[in-house]
């Protein structure tokens, strides 16, 4: 199964690609983490995207474009993808439509989780991760069972993005309006697109997932 989640930052793409990533065996592919540790590493690609990351602005489609292509034609990405945070314009959309054309790897859905943006500041504003598994947190939503203690791992330490901060986070939004959501009818054309209520609980968004997938 080969699916993309589209939707604005906040809007849980990450939470229910680790979710779909379980149930169904197949890898989340997420562009963001992959930057994150090419910024963790130093590497020529991470010194080039931290300051923009910073500022909320897209990396460039070229950087973006070869990372996933190498990541797409490894051995873990043949079982299937969930692709998160990638594609983010339409000439990523369009050098992806060729990539998996030339692999004759199609897409099968691409799910847009819908959620108002007044919302999304809050909930990323909040965000926290455990960071020695990365289970993901809300200083107001979801709190870990024991203070301070990662309820999938038992780690102690946490982290936070470093452009989770109220002002990138318009930054962010403005870049999706302005770059992502183009893709919306890119995909619609091509007769793949379906929507689900990312405002809804998070399981209820699993579950709409999952009809979509024909899973029930
Ligand atoms: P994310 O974790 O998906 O919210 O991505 C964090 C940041 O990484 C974004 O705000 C962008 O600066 C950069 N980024 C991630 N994926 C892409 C992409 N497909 N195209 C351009 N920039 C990206």
């Amino acid at each position: 199964m080969r699916l993309i989640l589209l939707g604005p930052p906040g809007a849980g793409k990450g939470t229910q690609a680790k979710r779909l990533e379980e149930r169904y065996s197949i890898s989340q592919i997420s562009t963001g983490d992959m930057l994150r540790a090419e910024v963790k590493a130093g590497s020529p690609i991470g010194l080039e995207a931290k300051a923009i990351m910073e500022r909320g602005d897209l990396v460039p489609d070229a950087i973006i474009t070869a990372m996933l292509a190498a990541r797409v034609s490894t051995p873990a990405s043949a079982k299937g993808f969930i692709l998160d945070g990638f594609p983010r314009t339409v000439p990523q959309a369009q050098a992806l439509d060729q990539m998996l054309a030339e692999k004759a790897m199609p897409l099968d859905h691409v799910i847009e989780l819908k959620v108002d943006d007044a919302a999304l500041v809050e909930r990323i504003a909040g965000r926290f991760t455990c960071a020695k598994c990365g289970e993901g947190y809300h200083d107001t939503f979801k709190q870990p069972a024991q203070p301070g203690v990662c309820d999938a791992c038992g780690g102690t330490e946490f982290t936070r993005r470093a452009d989770d901060k109220a002002e990138t986070v318009a930054a962010r939004l403005d870049a999706y309006h302005r770059q992502t959501s183009p893709l919306l009818p890119h995909y619609a054309a091509q007769g793949k697109l379906r929507q689900v209520d990312g405002m809804a609980e998070m399981d209820e968004v699993t579950r709409q997932i999952a009809a979509v997938l024909g899973a029930g």
